[in-house]
């Protein structure tokens, strides 16, 4: 039984009937997918957005191929642009992809030298290294940190793994806006300074690059429903029965010698109460707890930190830099995120503050796959937004007035880079409405049922077993374990189950099957 159909949910029920085996995933929503789906988030208008999750790197393409997805991963032409104003004078940092001389130009323009691309390379260079390394056994049982610390370079593996990244970033690399395009991949969804001890940034950053031994992020064609999709398919095709609608409230791990007991609501109202040999919680950890009994902790519940606006457009801005904006919006595009911004930032919100200058990226789906946008006026493009350091507690006491701030100030961030304001670029919907939605974590939280609205159902682990863990069982060592035999997580919240990448309901199904 598999509580919850988000996208590893899925994931876990395909391996599991692949191989034979009885399986029942209950999803409470009407319709599969949780974070990782497609919506018409405009009335009247066609166009599919991915509302939540948006790029894919960390599934490996192995996963894809052993579940045989009709899914399509495009690359972006641009990695990353961030438009800077020096001195009042507009200018830019372009990341080309595949990096060639107009990205070490870019660098020389805005640092007046090459140390700062050379440093970049080495740097990435090495983080590459360690990612050939991590991501062979992401689909492996969970291996030793001492096994992958003698394959990587000391250096390296204390900037990554044992000195708060900060030292690392602030050691390499002396421009501010680069320390800051460096640094960004530590926070998605994680609010932290760039010097906190708990190394939470590093973890973060670590799974940003190491996707399928590049760190590449893709764009789904079709959008992140057309990923859901193929697993609802390959989980269906298999023999696996999916019910929507269906909103488990207790899960009972004692039922019986050797099972667990999930009782559910369908639709209609009623309650059923079926078991099994094991229950897989694609639920968060903290939600599971609830699920077996325990009673709700608010000092373990997790904390979201991230803002995210969907748009629409007419029409693509331009940009005072004067760069080509196919080109500067097809990449993550950067705003308020140098260094010492998103430091403020960080410092704004722990104090209780939405960020005076909000730290944020932008990028536009359509121009690498239009395929979402539908029957739509030429020109007309999506524009994805997710912020930075916007943690639940900021939208507590007033959560429509402080959103309201936080998405004005987000769209200043572009503003002061634009030749004309977003929101005059902004389409309006089949009722006039302009086609902006915006959701803080209060808003993931009621929708998806991911607790504060953490994106990764809580703090990211890493991608391997501390030295002296008890790895006993099959789900010690997929890092899928509860403190319940029959139980085992198979979501975000399992050891390396952050982000869309399958991993949670993989390697529960894997520790399932060495079960039996
Ligand atoms: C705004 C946002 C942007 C993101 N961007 C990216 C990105 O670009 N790339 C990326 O890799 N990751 C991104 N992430 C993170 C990624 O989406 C998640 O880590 C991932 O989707 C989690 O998948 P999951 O299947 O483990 O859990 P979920 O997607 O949370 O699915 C869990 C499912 O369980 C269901 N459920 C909950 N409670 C119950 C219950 N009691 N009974 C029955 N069903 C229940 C939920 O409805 C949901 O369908 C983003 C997340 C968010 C919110």
């Amino acid at each position: 039984m598999v509580v919850g159909g988000g996208h590893n949910g899925l994931v876990s029920a395909a391996y599991l009937a692949r191989a034979g085996l009885s399986v029942l995933v209950l999803e409470r929503l009407d319709h599969t997918g949780g974070a990782a789906v497609s919506a018409a988030a405009f009335p009247g208008l066609p166009t599919r957005l991915s509302r939540y999750s948006y790029l894919v790197s960390v599934m490996p393409e192995q996963l894809m191929a052993d579940l045989q997805l009709d899914v399509t991963l495009s690359s972006r032409r641009t990695a990353s642009y961030t438009p800077t104003l020096r001195g009042g004078v507009p200018g830019g940092l372009m990341v080309e992809r595949n990096e060639r001389d107009a990205t070490r130009q870019s660098f020389r323009d805005l640092t007046g030298s090459d140390t700062e691309y050379d440093a970049w390379r080495e740097f990435y260079a090495d983080v590459a290294e360690m990612a050939r390394v991590v991501a062979p056994t992401l689909l492996q049982p969970l291996p030793n940190e001492r096994e992958l610390r003698d394959l990587v370079d000391p250096g390296t593996w204390r900037d990554v793994v044992t000195r708060p990244l900060g030292e690392a970033v602030e050691r390499r690399f002396a421009d501010d806006t680069v320390r800051g395009v460096v640094a960004t991949d530590a926070l998605i969804g994680t609010f932290a300074s760039l010097d906190d001890p708990s190394l939470v940034q590093n973890r973060c950053f670590l799974y940003h690059l190491i996707g399928n031994g590049t760190g590449e992020w893709r764009v789904p064609v079709g959008g992140m429903g057309a990923v859901t999709g193929a697993l609802h398919r390959a989980a269906v095709d298999a023999g696996a029965t999916i019910v929507t609608g269906a909103g488990v409230s207790a899960v009972r791990a004692d039922a019986g010698s050797d099972g667990g007991e999930v009782t559910w609501t369908s639709a209609d109202g009623a309650s059923h109460t079926v078991a099994g040999r094991f229950v897989l919680a694609n639920v968060a950890p903290w939600v599971l707890r609830i699920l077996l009994g325990e009673p709700e902790d608010p000092a373990t519940k997790p904390e979201g930190s991230q803002l995210k606006i969907n748009f629409l457009l007419d029409r693509l801005p331009r940009l005072r830099s004067g760069v080509d904006p196919a080109t500067a919006f097809s990449g993550t595009l950067h705003l308020g995120e140098d260094y010492t911004q998103l430091e403020a930032a960080y410092a704004d919100a722990a104090a209780g503050r939405v960020p005076t200058v909000m730290p944020g990226e932008v990028y536009c789906h359509s121009l690498t796959d239009p395929s979402i946008l539908g029957d739509v006026p030429p020109g007309t493009h999506t524009l994805t937004y997710f912020g930075l350091h916007t943690p639940a507690s900021l939208f507590d006491a007033d959560p429509e007035g402080a959103k309201r701030v936080a998405v004005e100030r987000a769209i200043a961030s572009l503003d002061q880079h634009l030749e004309e304001p977003l929101m005059s670029c902004v389409a309006r919907d089949g009722n006039g409405d302009l086609c902006l939605e915006a959701k803080i974590p209060q808003d993931v939280e009621r929708d998806l049922a991911m607790p504060g609205g953490h994106i990764f159902h809580g703090d990211l682990d890493w991608p391997w077993s501390p030295a002296r863990a008890r790895l006993d069982t099959p789900a010690q060592q997929w890092g899928v374990h509860t403190d319940h035999d029959a139980v085992l997580l198979c979501g975000s919240g399992s050891r390396r189950g952050g982000a869309v990448s399958g991993l949670g309901g993989h390697h529960a199904a894997h520790a399932v099957l060495a079960s039996i």
